[in-house]
Order: C-alpha cells, then sequence, then structure tokens
C-alpha cells in the first residue's frame, strides 16, 4: 500500500488494517474500517447471541407470552415480529436509522441493537453507517470493554 504525506492514515480497531477512510468510534478514542462495520452488522443479525456480553440487551428475556399474530388481508396470519421485519424492508435506509433512534427513546434496547446491525449489514453510505455505529457504541448498556470483547468474537481464532 502506498501513502502519500497529505492523507492521513489510521489502523482499524478491529481488524488492524491501515485505512484512509474509517468510521469514528469517539466512545472509545478509536476507529473501524466499513468492511469490519458491516462484518459487525452481519453478525448481529446472523448470530446475534455471540455478543451479548457487549450489548446485554441482547439476551431475550424469557417470557411464557406467545408472539402476537395479526390478521392478513388474504385471512392467514402471521406472528407479528414476522410482519414487522417484511414491513421494514420496505423502508429506506435513512428511515431505518430513524427508527433504530426511536427504539431507543421508547426503551427497546435490544430492537435498538439489532436495528442498527441490520443497518451495517446492508452496507450502507459512510454516513447511515457512522450514524448507526454511533448509536451502537454509546448504547446504554454496551460493555465498557466493548473493543477487546469484539476482536475476538469477529475473528475467532
Ligand atoms: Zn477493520
Amino acid at each position: 500500500m502506498s501513502g502519500s504525506a497529505t492523507n492521513e492514515e489510521r489502523v482499524c480497531a478491529l481488524c488492524d488494517r491501515v485505512i484512509r477512510e474509517w468510521l469514528s468510534i469517539d466512545r472509545f478514542s478509536t476507529q473501524s474500517c466499513s468492511v469490519c462495520a458491516t462484518r459487525l452488522g452481519r453478525l448481529l443479525t446472523d448470530a446475534p447471541e455471540a455478543l451479548a456480553s457487549i450489548w446485554p440487551s441482547l439476551i431475550e428475556e424469557d417470557t411464557d407470552e406467545p408472539e402476537p399474530r395479526v390478521r392478513m388481508p388474504d385471512g392467514s396470519s402471521v406472528e407479528l415480529r414476522t410482519r414487522t421485519a417484511e414491513l421494514k424492508k420496505e423502508l429506506t435506509i435513512e428511515a431505518r436509522l430513524k427508527l433504530a433512534h426511536t427504539y431507543g427513546e421508547l426503551g427497546l434496547h435490544r430492537e435498538q441493537v439489532l436495528e442498527c446491525g441490520t443497518i451495517l449489514s446492508l452496507e450502507p453510505g459512510l454516513a447511515i453507517a457512522q450514524g448507526a455505529l454511533d448509536l451502537l457504541m454509546t448504547h446504554r448498556f454496551v460493555a465498557p470493554d466493548a473493543i477487546e470483547r469484539l476482536r475476538p468474537a469477529m475473528f475467532p481464532a
């Protein structure tokens, strides 16, 4: 990799790659590359329990209550969360980031982390990715050693 003196370079806190374009992780005074941000998003989407020590909100409370169901126009009935997931697919990425903010305001901390994961997994532009990463890293219940915990979770030996 050839560097130019005018271009600042930094090191991704997660994969150690030298990067010229990064997402700030101000809370931990560091930064990440966008590849790692996408990887984090996919992990949050595919295996959220693997990251529960970083975002304890990911642990799903065991409730005996069945998931509510909604009636579809064709008379069939589906789980509310399945229907919600379908509806969210129609939202723009900006609207999803707004939704992630709203989840936090409503105290829906688990939904907020998962929504940020989905946003990052969709490889949005830098500005949107930064917004989602900010929400994750300043999450009310994020582990104080999140970066140290994230590295082995994202890159198992
Ligand atoms: Zn990286």
